[in-house]
C-alpha cells in the first residue's frame, strides 16, 4: 500500500489538482461571486504558469518530496508516531490535524515577519480572488513551506498515507476556498464550522490591514476561532470590498509572472519595519 502510494504520489496529486481545478472553474462560471478585474485569460496563463514553474522547481530541488521524507523517517524510526506505537487511524488523524495547525502557524508567521511577508505578499497582490489564486505562491515561499513541512514530518513521524491525504486535501481545500463562487449564505454558515469557505478566506485577501490579519486557516477553520484571529465578514461586504494590497495595483507587477517573481525584492526591508503599526501589520498602504 505504502509502496504503491510512494510510486504513484505525483500522479495522485496531479489527478486531484486538475480534477479540482476543472470543477471549481466550472462552478465559477455557473455561479460567480464577484466580477473579475483582470481577464481570465491573463489570470489563468500567469497564475497557472507560475504553478507549472514551481512544480518543476520543487521536483528538481526536492525529488524525494514530503512522502519520501515520511518514508525515510519511518525507516530511521524518527518522529513521535514512529517511536510510540499508536493505532494507525489515530496516527493518521492526529498527523493530518497537526500538519494543518503548523500551516496555520506558518501563515501567521509570514504575515508577522517583514522579510517573509515580502515572499507571501505575492499571493496577496492578486487583484482578484479565484481558484488560480489558491495555487499562486512565490517559489521562495514554496521552498520555505517545504522545509517547514519536512521538519514537521521528521518530528511527527506521520504515516506516509497521512502525508498524501494532507497534501491532497490541503490542495483541494485551498482551491475551493479561493474560488470565486457564490455559496448560499446559510450553507456557508454551516460549512465554515468544518472547512474554510471562500467567504471566510476572502476576508483575508482584503486590502484592509485588520481584515488581512484574520482568517489565516487554509483548511480547518478551528485555529482562527481558537486563537482569536477569526473574522466573520468584510466590513465593505463581499461585493464591495477591495482585494489585494493598496500599494501594488499595477497589473504588470501583480498579474504577470515576471512582475510577480520580482515582487519580494521591491523597497527596503527596514523601511517596511519602521512603518509597521501593529505586530502583524501585513498590508502596506
Ligand atoms: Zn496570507
Ligand atoms: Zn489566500
Amino acid at each position: 500500500m505504502t509502496e504503491w502510494i510512494m510510486h504513484n504520489e505525483p500522479l495522485i496529486r496531479m489527478g486531484f489538482f486538475f480534477g479540482m481545478l476543472g470543477l471549481m472553474a466550472l462552478w465559477e462560471i455557473a455561479a460567480p461571486r464577484r466580477a473579475l478585474t483582470i481577464s481570465k485569460a491573463v489570470r489563468w496563463t500567469n497564475n497557472l504558469g507560475l504553478v507549472f514553474f514551481n512544480s518543476l522547481l520543487v521536483r528538481l530541488i526536492f525529488p524525494a518530496a514530503a512522502v519520501g521524507i515520511a518514508a525515510f523517517a519511518a525507516e530511521q524510526g524518527w518522529g513521535i508516531f514512529n517511536y510510540h506505537s499508536v493505532p494507525f487511524w489515530l496516527a493518521v488523524l492526529v498527523s493530518v490535524v497537526a500538519m494543518d495547525f503548523i500551516i496555520y502557524l506558518q501563515h501567521v508567521m509570514v504575515h508577522a515577519v517583514p522579510a517573509l511577508w515580502r515572499l507571501h505578499r505575492m499571493h496577496h497582490a492578486d487583484l482578484d480572488f479565484d481558484v488560480t489564486t489558491g495555487a499562486r505562491f512565490h517559489p521562495l515561499e514554496i521552498i520555505l513551506s517545504l522545509l517547514i513541512k519536512f521538519a514537521t514530518i521528521i518530528v511527527l513521524g506521520p504515516p506516509v498515507v497521512a502525508v498524501v491525504i494532507f497534501e491532497v486535501v490541503l490542495n483541494a481545500t485551498a482551491m475551493f476556498n479561493h474560488s470565486n463562487i457564490r455559496l448560499p449564505l446559510g450553507l456557508d454558515r454551516v460549512l465554515r464550522w468544518l472547512v474554510v469557505t471562500p467567504d471566510m478566506h476572502r476576508v483575508h485577501h482584503s486590502v484592509e490591514d485588520d481584515e488581512a490579519n484574520s482568517n489565516f486557516g487554509f483548511n480547518l477553520p478551528w485555529w482562527d476561532r481558537l486563537l482569536g484571529t477569526y473574522r466573520d465578514q468584510p466590513r465593505a461586504g463581499h461585493e464591495g470590498m477591495s482585494i489585494g494590497i493598496h500599494k501594488y495595483r499595477d497589473p504588470k507587477q501583480v498579474a504577470w509572472i515576471h512582475g510577480m517573481l520580482l515582487l519580494p525584492f521591491i523597497g527596503k526591508v527596514s523601511e517596511y519595519a519602521i512603518n509597521r503599526r501593529t505586530w502583524s501589520q501585513p498590508n502596506e498602504d
